[in-house]
C-alpha cells in the first residue's frame, strides 16, 4: 500500500494535471483534507507532509483534533450538517463552514459566533432526496436575508454529487453550481462575495477542479481509512 506521501503526490500530479486542462493555476485550488474518518495522529501525519487545511463533519470529531493538534497555521473546516444546538460548540473552533443551509442555522450563528464566519451556503444541485442543501431556485432568496446577519459571510457555495461513475453527469452539477455562484458573485453583495467552490471529493476532485472548484474535500484517497491502519 502507498504510503501518505506517495498519496499525496498522486494527488498532486492530478491536481495539477487538471488545472493545466482547464487553464488554473495550481495556487487557486485548496485541499481540505477530510480525516473524519481517522485519528489524530494520523490527521497530524497530513499536515506534516504540508497539509494546511483541515475538514471535519461532526462536531465531537471536530472539538478532539482542535484540542489535540497545534493549530497555529491550519485551516479548519467544518464540511457536515450541524444541528442548531450544537452550533455553539464549534462555531468559534472554524475557520469555514461549508454547510450553511437553512435560517435557523444562521439564527444561531449569529447568537454563538465571536466574530464573523466565513460561510458556505450547500446546494442540493442533484435534488437527491437524501442530500441536504437548498434547492437552486430557493438560494438567492436565502442568501438575501442573510444580510441582516452580520456574524455571516458567505464566501461562496458548496455541493455533493451523486455517488455515481457517471463523469458526464458529475460535471454538470459541478458546472450548474459554478454558473449559480457566477451569478451571484456577480451582484457583488457586500454580505455575499460568493467567490468559491466547495465541490469534489476522493472520486470526482479532477472533474471538479476543471469546473472551477476552489476547494477539494478529499478524505479516503489522501488519508484511508482507520481500519487500513499504519503504514
Ligand atoms: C466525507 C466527506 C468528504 C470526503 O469524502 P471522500 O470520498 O472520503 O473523499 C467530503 N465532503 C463531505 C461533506 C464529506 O462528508
Amino acid at each position: 500500500m502507498d504510503t501518505l506521501q506517495q498519496r499525496m503526490e498522486k494527488i498532486e500530479e492530478e491536481i495539477q494535471a487538471a488545472c493545466d486542462r482547464s487553464g488554473r493555476n495550481r495556487q487557486d485550488v485548496t485541499v481540505v483534507a477530510v480525516t473524519k474518518e481517522v485519528s489524530d495522529k494520523r490527521t497530524q501525519e497530513v499536515i506534516e507532509i504540508g497539509i494546511t487545511d483541515i475538514g471535519e463533519n461532526r462536531p465531537d470529531g471536530l472539538l478532539s483534533k482542535r484540542e489535540s493538534i497545534p493549530s497555529d497555521n491550519l485551516n479548519w473546516h467544518f464540511i457536515g450538517n450541524v444541528q442548531s444546538r450544537r452550533v455553539r460548540d464549534i462555531i468559534n473552533e472554524v475557520d469555514f463552514l461549508h454547510s450553511l443551509d437553512r435560517l435557523s442555522i444562521a439564527k444561531e450563528i449569529q447568537k454563538r459566533a465571536d466574530s464573523p464566519v466565513d460561510c458556505f451556503v450547500q446546494v442540493n444541485v442533484s435534488g437527491e432526496e437524501s442530500k441536504s442543501g437548498l434547492q437552486p431556485d430557493e438560494l438567492e432568496d436565502f442568501i438575501l436575508q442573510l444580510a441582516e446577519y452580520d456574524k455571516i459571510r458567505v464566501v461562496g457555495l458548496m455541493t455533493m454529487a451523486p455517488f455515481t461513475q457517471d463523469e458526464e453527469l458529475i460535471r454538470k452539477i459541478f458546472s450548474s453550481l459554478r454558473g449559480l455562484r457566477d451569478q451571484l458573485a456577480a451582484k457583488e453583495m457586500d454580505h455575499a462575495p460568493c467567490t468559491l467552490l466547495s465541490m469534489g471529493m476522493s472520486n470526482d476532485y479532477p472533474i471538479a477542479i476543471e469546473e472551477g472548484a476552489t476547494h477539494v474535500r478529499i478524505g479516503t484517497a489522501l488519508v484511508g481509512t482507520e481500519s487500513e491502519g499504519d503504514e
